[in-house]
């Protein structure tokens, strides 16, 4: 067998027309073009590669971005005076901020400072505990971009056993919660888990975002299985890979994201969509 690829980027670059429609449909009603703010503390080369990505889609689907950077230094209290001034500005429906903070800062008060009608990353714990009610409002990026995926090949997940390997809230979390809330069978894995072959062999849905090169095996992987790959590394020569040991998976597999190209494209167009979500609610 040879997995069918999830291109993630194809997709997303025709849902990114989608939305430059709606929002041109959104503008030409009367309201302004959305408003983003991405808020980017620090050097880190793979920070600054993701925002200048998100920057580049507002331009490309209609979204007014405005880029807030700050040296690593920058004192707690300066970014929350930052956050709530970008709550209180009726042009702003979206604030960004870029994750993981430089350490010293306290990323949990920061995201909670956030007004949740403008937290599109949907890490504030009003949303995450809107999500795990049922009742989402704005969804965390990475997990509704593999929802958007998974709908999109159609496959049955009502009843399907979702194995979900990452446990954080930025992914791992909101990913089961997205899949028990699409009514699959879930288990969690984490770095405690035991027998981690065993619980991939079940996975007829394998979602996969630890951050380490190869953790799992194409051996490991169910046949007839999806696998969603969300993990992003670097190998010694430099290029980008995922989590799945991606050659001897595709033999395994019945769908498979590559990376680049599969769950990356999904979480910065997801972003765009939540901007415009939060722009109609904000209204
Ligand atoms: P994290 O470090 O916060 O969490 C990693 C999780 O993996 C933890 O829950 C940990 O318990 C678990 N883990 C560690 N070792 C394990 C092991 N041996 N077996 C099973 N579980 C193990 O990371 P994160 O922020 O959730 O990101 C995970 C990966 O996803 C990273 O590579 C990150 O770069 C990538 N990522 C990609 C996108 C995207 O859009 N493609 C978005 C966000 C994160």
């Amino acid at each position: 067998m040879s997995a069918k690829i999830i291109d993630g980027k194809k997709f997303a670059a025709h849902l990114a027309d989608n939305i430059k429609g709606e929002i041109l449909q959104w503008v030409t009603d009367g309201h302004r073009a959305p408003g983003l703010a991405v808020v980017i503390v620090g050097d880190d080369p793979a920070s600054q590669v993701y925002v200048s990505k998100k920057i580049k889609m507002c331009e490309q689907v209609g979204i007014s971005s405005s880029l807030h950077r700050f040296s690593a230094d920058t004192g707690q209290q300066e970014l929350i005076e930052l956050i709530d001034q970008l709550n209180q500005d009726p042009k702003i429906d979206g604030i960004l901020v870029q994750l993981p903070l430089p350490g010293g800062l306290n990323e949990e008060q920061i995201t909670e400072r956030i007004d949740p009608k403008k937290d599109v990353d949907g890490l504030h714990p009003y949303n995450l505990g809107r999500l795990a009610a049922q009742s989402p409002l704005l969804r965390p990026c990475t997990p509704r971009g593999v929802m958007t995926l998974l709908e999109n090949i159609n496959v049955d997940l009502a009843g399907a056993h979702a194995v979900v390997i990452g446990a954080s809230n930025l992914v791992g979390r909101p990913m089961a919660l997205e899949l028990l809330r699409a009514r699959c069978t879930v288990t969690i894995c984490h770095s405690r888990t035991r027998d981690l072959p065993k619980q991939v062999g079940q996975a007829d849905i394998l979602v996969v975002a630890v951050g380490q090169a190869g953790l799992i095996k194409g051996e490991w992987i169910k046949p007839g299985s999806v696998v969603i790959d969300v993990g992003t590394n670097r190998s010694e020569a430099g290029h980008l890979i995922g989590d799945v040991e991606f050659e001897a998976a595709r033999h395994r597999a019945a769908w498979i994201t590559p990376v680049p190209g599969g769950v990356g494209p999904m979480t910065v167009i997801t972003l765009m969509q939540n901007t415009l979500q939060a722009a109609r609610n904000l209204s």
